[in-house]
């Protein structure tokens, strides 16, 4: 089900119409209302008649996190707080966390996206939902919640762990939706095995997981352990929360609430935008927000934009699921190389293990890339000649996909060093 046909299924033309009316109320209102803006704008040079539509939002200057966190707690905000009726924050790994108001028409606005989302993903108001993103101050619990009772679903408010119990009500409630991270739903997996419950057992049919980057084979391992289908939800809460974006039935990439929220990819370099389909740093302005309205905030997230009709119907943009985060961009001799896309390249090879190990070097001038790959123990042969048909394999491939040339080393099993928590993927030996 489409939950607004009229918006998700809109001409281009209709979007970027509606779009540009949108992105000019919203600028003439920053410009007003809050004084950073205002200064940002007069240090570019800009009034709000400069921007006519969309295609004038690349003069506008960028927002990021730490302007937020500068702005810390509300200075940010573009309306009294008479208008505000919630906060929410993000926990910053440093400091003060962000902070976001929301009016009585921002609730209601996100309601409506995540409502959208849940449709996208195949909700309909027979469906039980059990919500176990955390409630709090994180927007990922309540942004669920109010979603479901928006589409006139029931709700299971269970926030998150007690993994016990959440199988429990599972099986009493007849659960038919999760909707919590995607680490979460395999850790529910398998605590299910250990208490002997079957998937097939539940009536669990789909799962919506965000607020962690998760992978093509996460997505397979998920939907082979609970046996449900598992959809990828997309948000920040400087934007509005989850329902920003999110898969349809197809899983061919998220549908991008663009009516509320104006996605741009940009060059993480040079933040110059790039031409459709290229992979870069995606950026989005909020056209319908009050309470914190955010012009042009880099997210980090590396992705792509499709504006190809969806096979669902839906003409909503499309990105597709996030590579990784711009601030683990290498450049190699002038590309940009992320090691999320050496690691899908790995990660489609049966041959090698997701271990691996980038290292960048400046011989003389000229910047070279090494890379160590696990290979699995039964490939691992003494064929010196199979291995070196595998080597040739991994550096056609990343040749094709990065359009550079890397040194490829098949090591042992378990040779690369192993730590708890974020793997180190790279060492960069250049001393620029
Ligand atoms: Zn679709």
């Amino acid at each position: 089900m489409v939950w607004n046909e009229k918006i998700e299924c809109a001409p281009r033309g209709e979007m970027q119409a509606l779009q540009s009316e949108r992105l000019r109320d919203t600028v003439e209102r920053v410009y007003h209302n809050n004084l950073g803006y205002r200064r940002k704008m007069q240090e570019a040079g800009l009034v709000p008649a400069d921007i006519r539509d969309v295609n004038d939002l690349h003069k506008l200057p960028f927002t990021t996190k730490s302007d937020l966190r500068d702005g810390y707690p509300f200075g940010m905000f573009a309306v009294p707080m008479s208008e505000i009726v919630r906060l929410h924050a993000s926990s910053g790994t440093t400091g003060k966390p962000t902070v976001v108001g929301y009016t009585r028409k921002d609730l209601n606005t996100w309601a409506e996206v995540v409502t959208r989302s849940l449709c996208m993903a195949g909700a309909h108001r027979n469906d039980v939902v059990q919500v176990a993103y955390g409630y709090g101050l994180f927007t990922g619990g309540l942004g669920l919640h109010y979603g479901t009772e928006n589409l006139g679903a029931a709700v299971i408010p269970i926030s998150g762990g007690n993994t016990e119990k959440q199988i429990m009500l599972m099986q009493d409630f007849g659960s038919t939706i999760i909707a919590c991270t995607p680490s979460y739903a395999l850790h529910l997996g398998e605590v299910m095995r250990e208490m002997g419950v079957a998937p097939e057992s539940l009536k669990l049919r789909v799962g919506i997981f965000g607020a962690e980057p998760w992978s093509q084979n996460m997505r397979l391992e998920i939907e082979n352990k609970l046996k449900i289908k598992a959809i990828d939800i997309y948000g920040l809460s400087e934007i509005i929360g989850p329902g920003v974006s999110c898969e349809c039935e197809f899983q061919d990439g998220l549908h991008v609430n663009e009516d509320h929220f104006i996605p741009e990819i940009v060059d993480p370099e040079t933040l110059e935008p790039l031409p459709e389909g290229s992979i870069g740093e995606l950026v989005f302005t909020t056209i319908t927000k009050e309470g914190i309205p955010i012009i042009r905030y880099r997210t980090r997230d590396l992705t792509r934009l499709n504006y190809a009709k969806c096979r669902c119907g839906r003409t909503l943009v499309r990105m597709e699921k996030c590579m990784g985060r711009s601030d683990d961009m290498l450049i190699i001799r002038g590309v940009n190389v992320f090691p999320s896309q050496i690691e899908s390249v790995l990660l489609d090879m049966s041959e090698t293990e997701p271990h691996y190990l980038l290292i960048v070097e400046r011989e003389g001038n000229l910047d070279t890339l090494k890379l160590m790959v696990e290979v699995q123990e039964q490939f691992f042969s003494d064929e010196i000649r199979q291995l070196q048909a595998l080597r040739m394999k991994i550096t056609h491939k990343l040749q094709s996909t990065l359009g550079i040339s890397v040194d490829v080393k098949l090591v042992e099993p378990k040779t690369i060093e192993r730590t708890a928590g974020k793997a180190k993927r790279v060492i960069d030996n250049r001393k620029i």
